[in-house]
């Protein structure tokens, strides 16, 4: 049986948020992909900003958001990510994006540019991305670098074997290439990863993949619970009992990670403060 998050939910702070991202033309990923914290996080002054459009160029088995219709790159968007997270008063800012593999950097630029926007309006506000995997193309990657996020984030999603069957375009080992050449060009910035369950994977099969994070440096790792979005999308295969989740969680910081998050209703973006602070701390 999955546990269901504890949802605290604050009308005014959510909807002085709804009312700023509307006003700035932002989105959240925390509604687009139906996260199951929105309230929770929404209420405590938390979100994760969706830049490059709400369109995605790919057309991943297990993902929510749209395929298709890639938008135009608004300029103004790292400026007004940057504001709103000022407004906000949010002390860690989660950016992240679609894939845009129509755009030659695919959204590098857009990335770089949101960070240094945000310190520049907020220098004391730390900053996580979570990115494509830009093809792997190094001079994309080297720019978010250059531009000084505290946390670099890019999924696995999930193990080795069931990766061709749920991502698109995407392989496990681009992914682990991309973590391991950001911890090789920037070890100071916390890397992280992580992955959803109930897709079908073995637990031999999440210890080989904690160990190849590992060995790409890999930080912190988020482990959650993979919920279907709708009929057509990737079938869930069971939901992983809570005792399994902290199982886990005991493996991965046993294995060398400095923090670990894994519970059913985990995302990428959940407690990713409580993650930095950890990480700063060991
Ligand atoms: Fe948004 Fe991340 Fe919180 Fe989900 S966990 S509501 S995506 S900040
Ligand atoms: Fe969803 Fe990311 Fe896959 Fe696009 S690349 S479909 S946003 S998981």
């Amino acid at each position: 049986m999955v546990e269901k998050p504890r949802v605290r939910f604050n009308y005014e702070k959510t909807t002085k948020m709804n009312d700023l991202m509307q006003g700035l033309q932002l989105n959240t990923v925390c509604e687009e992909a139906t996260c199951p914290n929105l309230g929770e996080c929404f209420s405590s002054g938390t979100a994760t900003f969706m830049i490059l459009g709400k369109n995605c160029s790919r057309n991943c088995r297990f993902c929510d958001v749209n395929f298709g219709g890639m938008e135009l790159v608004n300029p103004h968007e790292p400026m007004n990510v940057a504001v709103a997270s000022s407004q906000l008063q949010l002390n860690h800012v989660v950016v992240t994006s679609v894939a845009r593999d129509d755009l030659p950097d695919g959204g590098a630029f857009q990335f770089a540019q949101t960070i240094k926007a945000i310190k520049e309006v907020s220098p004391n506000t730390t900053v996580e991305v979570l990115i494509p995997d830009f093809m792997g193309n190094k001079e994309s990657l080297d720019a978010v670098i250059a531009a000084g996020p505290e946390i670099i984030n890019h999924n696995l999603e999930t193990v080795e074997r069931l990766s061709p069957k749920i991502r698109h375009r995407a392989t496990y080992k681009r992914s682990l290439e991309v973590l391991t050449y950001i911890k090789e060009q920037a070890p100071e910035i916390f890397t992280k990863t992580g992955i959803m369950l109930g897709i079908g994977e073995q637990d031999d099969e999440v210890e080989q993949m904690m160990e190849d994070a590992i060995a790409a440096g890999v930080d912190f790792l988020t482990i959650g619970q993979y919920l279907q979005p709708s009929e057509k999308h990737y079938p869930i295969e069971e939901y992983v009992s809570m005792r399994k989740f902290g199982i886990y969680r005991r493996l991965g910081m046993k294995k060398g990670f400095k923090f670990v998050a894994s519970s059913p209703a985990v995302r990428s973006s959940y407690k990713a403060l409580e993650a930095y602070q950890r990480g700063v701390l060991n």
